[in-house]
């Protein structure tokens, strides 16, 4: 079965990419097929918002499409930034503003005492085809998040999200290390035992 990626995000789509080797004859990229689009994602949880994703580019294209939509979730901001986690610090989506943020309201909060770190990334990967149905997958990795930087790999909150099983950030983590613990690859085991 060959699919197309419904994403614009690289790093998402290297990671998939890799991932999905030889699980699919072939996989494209939008990029591959001239399709310049930006989804609104206006639904109220990661699997509405991946469904959008998927559905839009499936039935464009006439091919299955697969989407992942994903954030992080901490403790002590009662899950935030969850499905707002592009876009946390307003749009355009920028990295840097959101990470700042996230380490701003940690901070206001740890004046009453300390805080509950802790927090996972969460991704729902969806398989939707051009006729609208579809099959999805969800995974899941813990962490919690740390006071500076570390390394350079990955993005989004990769810096700041020290893994409780690599023992390293995210950005520290080279990608297949990642790959092998990330809530992207759960979702997507996830989703490859259900077809
Ligand atoms: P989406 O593209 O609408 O699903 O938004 C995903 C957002 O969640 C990204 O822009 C990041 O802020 C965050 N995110 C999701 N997965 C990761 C990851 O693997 N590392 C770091 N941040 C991530």
């Amino acid at each position: 079965m060959k699919a197309v990626l419904a994403s614009n995000n690289k790093h998402k789509l290297v990671e998939i990419k890799t991932m999905l080797e030889g699980k699919f004859e072939d996989i494209l990229t939008l990029k591959d097929l001239n399709i310049d689009i930006e989804i609104e994602e206006n639904g109220s949880t990661f699997e509405e918002n991946s469904y959008i994703k998927a559905s839009t580019i499936a039935k464009m294209t006439g091919m299955p499409a697969i989407a992942d939509d994903s954030g992080l979730c901490v403790a002590v901001l009662n899950g935030e930034p969850n499905i707002y986690s592009a876009r946390y610090a307003g749009e355009p989506c920028d990295d840097a503003k959101n990470n700042k943020k996230l380490l701003d309201k940690i901070h206001a909060l740890e004046k009453d005492g300390p805080v509950d770190r802790t927090a996972y990334f969460q991704s729902v990967v969806v398989l939707c085809y051009p006729d609208g149905s579809y099959i999805s997958g969800s995974g899941r990795t813990y962490g919690q998040i740390i006071d500076e930087y570390r390394g350079n790999n990955g993005f989004g909150y990769d810096p700041l999200f020290l893994s409780d099983e690599l023992g390293k950030t995210f950005g520290e983590a080279v990608m297949d290390e990642k790959n092998t613990i990330s809530h992207r690859s759960r979702a997507l085991k996830d989703l490859l035992t259900k077809l």
